[in-house]
């Protein structure tokens, strides 16, 4: 999943940029609420996290302007103080959610998580393919009980796969939800990702969740295959 993170703050946007990474989401940063306004006009991303205090524009204003252009994007907004009114007008401006600066970064991720969800109708921690299993909050993957150990970057592909299931992702729609800005589009990286990634999860069993549409891209379907050979 990707994230836009709005912070200006330079040391503050690095730690979380990077946390968050660690945590397999795609990110990128905007330093400023135009950059920020920007960025949204250009890339779909699935959830952003807004300072409000911001130069050019504040946070307040980036997300009033967003839902005006009927943007629905969960917004998770950070407010410094622990004012109420600060939480009603955050809430009232069109975000879903608040956190009060200085915040554990555990709490960070737990909401980022429920907005996530709430993106998606998801009511669960777990996202289940037929015999596959993803927990959202250990990141941890199990097929027909057996654990399978991915990489950062495998976990977020096999998520978002797993949140479109049934559905023909391509390259493009695959580029802009887990990689981030500096994805390279004319390198091969997603290929080598998916097939790394079905390798882990089909290998071994009959029933192969990861199919190829030639020419359209990959779908993960608990659907049985037809008339798809290619390996
Ligand atoms: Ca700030």
């Amino acid at each position: 999943m990707r994230i836009l993170l709005v912070e200006d703050e330079p040391s503050a946007a690095k730690m979380l940029a990077k946390g968050l990474r660690e945590h397999s989401y795609a990110v990128d940063v905007a330093q400023d609420g135009e950059a920020a306004l920007y960025q949204i006009s250009i890339y779909d991303y699935d959830l952003v996290i807004l300072d409000v205090m911001l130069p050019r524009k504040d946070g307040l204003e980036v997300c009033r302007e967003m839902r005006a252009l009927g943007a629905s994007i969960p917004v998770l907004m950070l407010t410094a103080r622990d004012q109420v009114e600060d939480r009603i007008a955050g809430l009232d401006s069109g975000a879903d959610d608040y956190l009060t600066k200085p915040f554990d970064f555990g709490e960070l991720l737990a909401r980022v998580r429920a907005l996530l969800r709430r993106g998606e109708a998801l009511q669960s921690e777990t996202l289940t393919v037929a015999d596959l299993e993803i927990n959202m909050r250990s990141k941890r993957v199990r097929r027909a009980g057996q654990e399978i150990q991915l990489t950062v970057k495998e976990y977020g592909l096999l998520e978002y796969f797993a949140r479109n299931t049934d559905r023909v992702l391509g390259r493009a729609e695959i580029a802009e939800h887990v990689w981030d800005e500096n994805f390279d589009v004319f390198s091969n990286l997603i290929e080598v990702y998916v097939q790394r990634l079905r390798r882990k999860i089909d290998d071994g069993h009959e029933v192969k969740l990861f199919q190829t549409r030639r020419g359209e891209g990959y779908v993960l379907t608990a659907a049985e295959e037809n008339g798809d050979s290619e390996k």
